[in-house]
């Protein structure tokens, strides 16, 4: 049996509790270690077969589970954040399908939740948006045309760009083309959640090319952009959740 696990964003607390029993129990753990953080493996059996995936092929990884199974043993293939977040799961969900393997997933905490708390920001501000955009910026990998930069920021929601740190200038060219102020606000993090290394960087468009540079970020980072990160207690509405005029199914209205 194969379980592919999201490790969370960094600090090996953020696991969740299936994802930390699992591996405890894991005889083999595959971990893509270019991005989870090797604390994590504290959770493992000291007798656990330990592969670093960052330095293989999908046909490597594919070899160990397969010896794994067929010797009968349990694997735990480790992912960042949340697997289905630029996991590269799906072809290894296929490869495991076409072998007859069974597996499963447990979800994690993807970085984008984790730079959410470490801005202590709400993505779906009511009144300001109430749409969240994961992307990436095209770059070695492409993206679909019709989810450029500038044709997503048409909707003026709150956008998390995974994976485009390097990109920021470009990224600041197409926002600013599509119309967003110069004073949009744009939140970089870097590292959310790792213990002693995250960095928030918070600027405008502007000026976060030139703050990350000092900064010297050029990897693991996010970068955030919206009203949401700026909206003070008068731009946004309040929610109906918690209002006294609002009823709803556990509660009554008030007024
Ligand atoms: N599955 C992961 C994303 C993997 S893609 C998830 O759900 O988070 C790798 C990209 O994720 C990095 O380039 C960076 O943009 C982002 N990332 C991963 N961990 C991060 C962290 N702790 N802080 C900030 N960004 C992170």
């Amino acid at each position: 049996m194969v379980h592919i696990v999201g490790a969370g964003p960094g600090d090996p607390d953020l696991i969740t509790v299936r994802g930390q029993r699992l591996l405890s129990e894991a005889d083999v753990v595959i971990y893509a270690g270019s991005l989870v953080n090797e604390e994590i493996l504290r959770f493992c059996k000291p007798e656990a077969e330990i592969y670093n995936s960052a330095q293989m092929m999908l046909e490597e990884v594919m070899h160990v589970i397969s010896l794994a199974e067929q010797a009968g043993k349990t694997t735990v293939r480790l992912h960042t954040g949340d697997p289905s977040i630029y996991g590269a799961i799906r072809e290894q969900m296929d490869a495991m399908t076409a072998r007859g393997i069974a597996f499963d997933v447990t979800p994690g905490v993807s970085s984008f939740l984790a730079a959410a708390a470490a801005l202590k920001a709400e993505y779906t501000l009511p009144g300001v948006t109430q749409t969240v955009i994961i992307t990436r910026r095209g770059g070695r990998t492409p993206v679909p045309d019709s989810e450029s930069i500038k044709k997503l920021a048409q909707h003026q929601t709150t956008l998390c760009i995974f994976l485009s740190i390097n990109l920021l200038d470009e990224i600041k060219r197409e926002l600013m083309s599509a119309g967003f102020k110069s004073s949009t606000p744009v939140a970089v993090v870097y590292k959310a959640s790792w213990p002693g290394e995250e960095k928030i960087i918070q600027g405008r468009l502007d000026n976060i090319v030139q703050l990350v540079k000092e900064a010297n970020i050029d990897r693991t980072a996010l970068i955030i952009i919206g009203r949401c990160l700026d909206s003070k207690p008068e731009d946004y509405q309040k929610s109906n959740l918690y209002s006294p005029k609002f009823g709803h199914m556990f509660r009554q209205a008030r007024f």
